[in-house]
């Protein structure tokens, strides 16, 4: 039986891209899951290509939550927070966080996906006074978050582009897993050429196939950790 023990592997959809959310969606659906989107509350301040006019923004982050997929923050207009002054980080992240609570999403269950994966260790510690988990440090090698990471409520990902990550995706599901590996994040933008890293739908559909029928592996929306 898959429990709580058994490594566990998180696809993570990031910035909202329309056309591709809605495919991905369809697609989760096929296969009775549930995606995982994180979402800027302004993304027309970051890329036209996601914003309201263009079909995103909140009726689109409404539309995949009545769907039954998970919504989470991931900043206000992708500005790489790190970079930032400490106040003007903090004053961004409350500018996402009173959108997702004026349209009634549930932050203390939630994970913080940080723009670029890039933070700090005093925004780390603000954002756990009000969600669960923060997602840091995209880089191209595998990396199993342990008990650790998961009681710290930091947790790493792993991410390929700018070209399409097909093959790196399903190269890593076939990878060893470590004694003590719990759970991998993988990191996502959009399908079929849109945003970077790229997935093609039928290599999505081959990663949730591969999770599905493997005795060993399975797959997390994050909400579902401990
Ligand atoms: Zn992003």
């Amino acid at each position: 039986m898959k429990n709580n023990l058994i490594p566990r592997v998180a696809l993570v959809f990031d910035d909202g891209y329309p056309t591709s959310s809605r495919r991905v969606a369809s697609i989760f659906e096929e296969y009775n899951l549930q995606a995982v989107f994180a979402v800027l509350s302004q993304p027309e301040l970051f890329n036209v290509r996601c914003s309201q006019e263009a079909g995103g923004g909140w009726p689109l982050y409404k539309e995949l939550h009545d769907r039954g997929h998970i919504i989470h923050p991931h900043g206000s207009d992708h500005k790489n927070l790190a970079t930032l002054e400490f106040s003007d980080a903090i004053a961004s992240i409350n500018n996402c966080f009173e959108e997702f609570q004026k349209n009634n999403y549930t932050l203390s269950s939630s994970t913080f996906h940080y723009p670029y994966n890039s933070g700090t260790a005093s925004l780390n510690c603000y954002l756990l006074n009000h969600v669960k988990w923060i997602r840091v440090g995209a880089t191209h090698n595998l990396i199993w978050n342990n008990q650790k990471n998961i009681d710290e409520r930091v947790l790493f990902c792993t991410a390929y582009g700018p070209d399409f990550c097909d093959q790196h995706l399903l190269e890593l599901l076939e990878s060893s897993i470590p004694d003590d590996g719990r759970l991998l994040i993988y990191n996502l933008h959009g399908i079929e050429g849109e945003g970077w890293g790229s997935i093609h739908e039928k290599a999505l559909r081959k990663a949730l196939e591969k999770i599905i029928a493997s005795p060993i592996l399975s797959y997390s929306t994050l909400q579902d950790l401990e």
